[in-house]
Parts: structure tokens; C-alpha cells; sequence
């Protein structure tokens, strides 16, 4: 279920990237809250987390197809120093934001929410 204002797109970089909400994380594995999919330029996020886990679960998706629109996705990933990923959150994210300002205000109305049930599947 897609939660309240939740983008059911958004561009990262040259892609259009589709979010498809689900109610369930057990197609994802026991420990995982969504995933990207580079090929099919979606991404999958249970719609069902709390607010705060929703926030974290969100950027760490659109962080996926961040470095994927970069170039530095895919399974040979390298370990970035810590100015590669300065550079990288200095320019991807506010290019991100201004793209999809939607969604910008639908992520920080998450982050005003008090979320005492943080840790629900
Ligand atoms: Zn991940």
C-alpha cells in the first residue's frame, strides 16, 4: 500500500524510476526494507514500515539508483573513500531534491512524525 503523498515516481539522474509499493517485505529477504532494480528502473518499498523506517529505507533505495545514474553501481561496487562519498552526496542530493520536490516534502513530513513503533516489520 503506497503510504499518504508517497511519489509513485521519481527521476534520478537521467532515469524516470518507478516505486512500487508493497505490503509485505518477504519477497525482499527477512532484513531488507525494499530494493533496487537497476534494469527495471524501480524500486520496491514496503509501504507498510513506520514513518522513521520508511524515511531510512527510502533514501537508502534512491542511494542505489544514485550510484547506478553515476556509474558506480552494479555488483563491483569499490570502496569510496570518504571524499568520493562527500562529493558524490554534495552533488547527487541536492540535484535529486530539486528534481522531485514532491518528494522532498512527502520524506520530511515523515521525519516530523513521532514514531514510537519504530521497529515494526
Ligand atoms: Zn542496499
Amino acid at each position: 500500500m503506497k503510504p499518504p503523498g508517497a511519489p509513485d515516481t521519481v527521476r534520478v539522474g537521467a532515469m524516470d524510476y518507478k516505486i512500487d509499493w508493497v505490503d509485505s517485505t518477504c519477497s525482499f529477504g527477512t532484513d531488507r526494507y525494499g530494493e533496487c532494480c537497476y534494469t527495471e528502473s524501480t524500486i520496491r518499498l514496503n509501504g507498510q514500515l513506520s514513518a522513521q523506517l520508511l524515511a531510512q529505507g527510502f533514501i537508502h533505495e534512491i542511494q542505489h539508483a544514485g550510484w547506478d545514474a553515476m556509474g558506480y553501481a552494479r555488483d563491483s561496487e569499490p570502496r569510496f573513500k570518504s571524499e568520493d562519498v562527500a562529493v558524490f552526496a554534495g552533488n547527487f542530493w541536492p540535484m535529486f531534491w530539486r528534481n522531485n520536490p514532491e518528494a522532498l516534502k512527502w520524506w520530511l513530513s515523515l521525519l516530523a512524525k513521532e514514531d514510537v513503533d519504530a521497529h515494526k516489520p
